[in-house]
């Protein structure tokens, strides 16, 4: 049962590498009609013949390379997983070899520089756009200092440095602009991320709340409706929490409720699901095969609790009531809760300090 923080991560990398595949498509979206635009370009005799097969097939390659470095899961091992300046690196090689052989239509086609640079807004921050603007801006310099070297006199180098200008200063307009369009985007998605940790948490324990709770019920109960095996639902309720309170105070009372959720969490294993339920009420999903496995995984928590040892109670120990309940067919989250929570209160009334299965 895939529930803890650990499942969360885990669904957090897959869906980053979802969308990772999704922008390599949106980028060989991109080379898909470049190449088709340079077809026509070479058709009127602007790029040579031969040319633009050889530079479809190089970069279709080059773009399979970067599909499989996702799908093996070996850019998880990169510093930047989404290997975004790399791929925008290998597009500014191909326009250069397509502005190296573009004879008269280079001016035109030096535009598809600036399509690469938007790619920036997806993951770069303002310094790596520039350098990449700047990438752009000395890759274009190299072809003309080849050319000049490479072909003198069949090629209009003065024309080709005016276009150069005429290019970096395009680009130290656009580059800041495309890092703030950047800056915007990653503020705006940590802000969500620091939204939904608030809405899924308590923020005295730091355990998940009863929304993400009853979210996660949703979804165990729609998987055991499937078949899957079914889980245990546990309530534990902290045993005369009020007059901890009324004792020492409610600030000692927090301390303990933060105590007895770190406890819980140090001795769950790792597929166990844990919420503050509201008060001092914790609930617990977790897998057991028969009624006395399960039983024996509640009374281990029961004392670990009772074996919790904080300052401010002195010789005080804290005990919890706890109840216990597998999911059955046709159960909905509000009547397996409720066969948990009765469970919970016959332990309460056979003495606390107990667990209780509903049978
Ligand atoms: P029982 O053994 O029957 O469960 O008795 P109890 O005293 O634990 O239960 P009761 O429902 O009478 O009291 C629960 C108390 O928990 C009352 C409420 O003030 C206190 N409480 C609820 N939430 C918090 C909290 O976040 N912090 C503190 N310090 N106290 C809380
Ligand atoms: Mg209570
Ligand atoms: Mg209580």
């Amino acid at each position: 049962m895939p529930l803890q923080q650990q499942g969360d991560r885990n669904q957090r990398v897959e869906r980053q590498q979802a969308l990772r595949v999704r922008r390599l498509l949106v980028s060989v979206a991109v080379y898909a009609p470049c190449s088709a635009f340079l077809a026509l370009v070479a058709w009127l005799g602007y790029l040579p013949a031969g040319f633009v097969p050889l530079w479809t097939a190089t970069f279709a390659a080059a773009n399979l390379v970067f599909f499989a470095l996702i799908r093996t899961r070996t850019n998880l091992r990169f510093v930047d997983p989404s290997m975004t300046m790399v791929q925008m690196a290998v597009a500014i090689t191909a326009v250069a070899m397509v502005l190296y052989h573009a004879e008269a239509a280079r001016g035109a086609l030096l535009m598809l520089l600036l399509v690469i640079l938007f790619f920036g807004v997806l993951q770069l921050k303002t310094v790596e756009v520039l350098l990449m603007g700047a990438l752009c801006s000395a890759t274009y310099g190299a072809v003309i200092v080849l050319l000049s070297v490479n072909r003198p006199g069949k090629v209009n180098v003065e024309l080709e440095w005016v276009q150069w200008i005429a290019l970096t200063a395009t680009l130290a307009v656009l580059c800041p602009f495309v890092g703030y369009l950047g800056n915007i985007r990653r503020r705006l998605g940590e802000s969500l991320r620091t939204i939904q940790e608030l809405a899924h948490h308590d923020a005295l324990t730091g355990l998940f709340n009863r929304h993400h709770l009853a979210h996660t019920l949703e979804r165990e109960v729609a998987r055991c409706a499937r078949g899957t095996p079914p889980f245990l639902l546990v309530v534990m309720d902290i045993d005369h929490f009020k007059r901890i309170n009324d004792t020492h105070g409610h600030l000692v009372g927090d301390s303990v409720l933060q105590a007895v959720a770190k406890q819980l969490q140090d001795t769950l294993r790792k597929d166990d699901y844990l919420a503050r339920f509201g008060g001092e009420e914790f609930v617990l999903l977790m897998m057991a095969n028969s009624l006395a496995a399960a039983q024996t995984s509640c009374d281990r928590l029961r004392k670990c609790v009772e074996e919790l040892r904080i300052d401010a109670l002195g010789p005080q120990r804290v005990t919890v009531s706890i109840g216990g309940s597998f999911y059955r067919p046709q159960d909905s989250q509000g009547s397996l809760l409720e066969r948990a929570d009765n469970a919970m209160y016959r332990a309460k009334t056979n003495g606390r300090n107990r667990t209780e299965l509903a049978t």
